[in-house]
């Protein structure tokens, strides 16, 4: 369907499917929502095969006159009328493949609130998102014989300043340790064991809810944390360390694969750090440190590096094994609105992207047309956001 509007609109380079190298960064723009059309916000982006265009409104009489335009490539940019189907099959399904042949994998949602990462991720029941079209494929490759000694578990969890809560459990507080082989678990946290979809369907749910009414803090507010769904494969015949066989604690050597979706707190929440209320600030700071780490640690994965930051923040430290892991792979997807009014967040974001893959092993197509872009980032007035985020 993605593949053959490209083709459709521009016959040069049509969209493929993500190509199977370690980092792969997409970006996908929302329609513009009933709210964004009554007030006349006009749409500010064009998302085309690889390419985003940003026309940024420079005076606010005419915005067809007064754009700055700001264009960006990535893997690939997914435009409004994409469906979370074409996002999975393009962007998280290789992941799912990856997964059944044992490696850890990673699928990051990016991007301002409202952008539609929960969208993405979560999805509505009628189009639902990354979580349940993964665990269709993954109950459906589970039934082959190779992998009849395999079992589907699934943890759901929250990042929230720089605490972690059980989604599965009532938000209730867990903890995350190092053990004595320098492995990081996560004390307490809830694995379901999951035999069906519907056992996930069911599970996913309670998360969500449990995510979006459960109260953390004060002010708790989904957009402020991080919500981790954890999918693990783990071998069968491994002895439980707990007496409820639905339920077992993490034990590490017995996991096989690992498929971890992560909705990101909203981006915009990392210039939160001036904020009057010292919780709220303190909560900014700690989302910026983590967009932070996140960046590092995934651009040490695509070079390679020996070396991976992972120690930079609680998101990052929890992620450490896939970080380390000498065969895992990490799709982001930067979730935009189209709205000019958002344009600021939206260039945040999409610059967030653009230096995610800056630095990996990469054709020198694909150097040369970031190093272009560099040199235009400069000419561009830094708002607030941007300092803190691209430091
Ligand atoms: P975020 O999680 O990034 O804060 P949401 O996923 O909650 O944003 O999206 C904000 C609103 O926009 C929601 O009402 C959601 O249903 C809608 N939305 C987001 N993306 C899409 C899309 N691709 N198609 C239709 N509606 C969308
Ligand atoms: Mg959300």
């Amino acid at each position: 369907n993605m593949q053959r509007r490209a083709t459709t609109t521009n016959k040069e380079s049509s969209i493929k499917p993500c190509d199977p190298s370690k980092i792969v960064v997409c970006v996908r723009k929302r329609p513009l929502s009933k709210k964004e059309k009554l007030k006349n916000d006009p749409d500010a982006i064009k998302a085309m095969n690889n390419t985003v265009q940003v026309f940024e409104p420079k005076l606010k009489v005419d915005l067809t006159k007064y754009t700055e335009v700001h264009p960006f490539t990535f893997d690939v940019a997914f435009d409004e009328t994409a469906k979370n189907q074409d996002v999975y099959n393009s962007c998280a399904k290789p992941l799912v493949q990856a997964f059944f042949d044992g490696s850890k994998v990673t699928c990051f949602a990016y991007g301002q609130t409202g952008a539609g990462k929960t969208h993405t991720m979560m999805g509505t029941p009628e189009e639902p998102g990354l979580y349940t079209l993964a665990l269709r494929d993954i109950f459906e490759m589970k039934q082959r014989k190779e992998y009849a000694h395999l079992g589907v578990y699934i943890s759901f969890f929250e990042i929230y300043g720089s605490k972690l809560f059980d989604l599965l459990n009532g938000k209730k507080r867990v903890e995350c340790r190092e053990d004595a082989k320098q492995r990081v678990r996560i004390i307490g946290l809830e694995e379901r064991l999951c035999e069906d979809p519907e056992q996930v369907a069911q599970t996913i749910e309670e998360g969500g809810k449990c995510r979006s009414t459960g109260s953390t803090g004060a002010n708790a507010d989904s957009s402020r944390s991080h919500a981790i769904l954890e999918i693990t494969l783990k071998y069968m015949d491994t002895p439980t360390t707990s007496e409820n066989s639905s339920s077992t604690e993490s034990d590490p050597s017995s996991i096989y694969g690992k498929l971890s979706f992560i909705d990101l707190a909203g981006s915009e929440r990392a210039a939160d750090t001036t904020h009057s209320d010292r919780q709220t600030r303190m909560e900014g700071a700690e989302i910026n440190k983590s967009l932070l780490a996140l960046k590092e640690c995934i651009r040490a994965l695509g070079q390679n590096q020996y070396h991976t930051p992972f120690r930079g923040s609680k998101l990052t430290l929890v992620l450490k094994d896939s970080f380390i892991s000498p065969d895992s792979r990490t799709v982001m997807i930067a979730n935009v609105s189209p709205a000019a009014s958002n344009c600021e967040h939206t260039l945040n974001t999409l610059r967030y992207a653009d230096r995610v893959k800056e630095l990996r092993k990469d054709s020198p197509s694909h150097r040369r047309s970031t190093a272009s872009f560099a040199s235009m980032d400069t000419n561009l007035t830094t708002s607030r956001t941007t300092e803190i985020m691209d430091q």
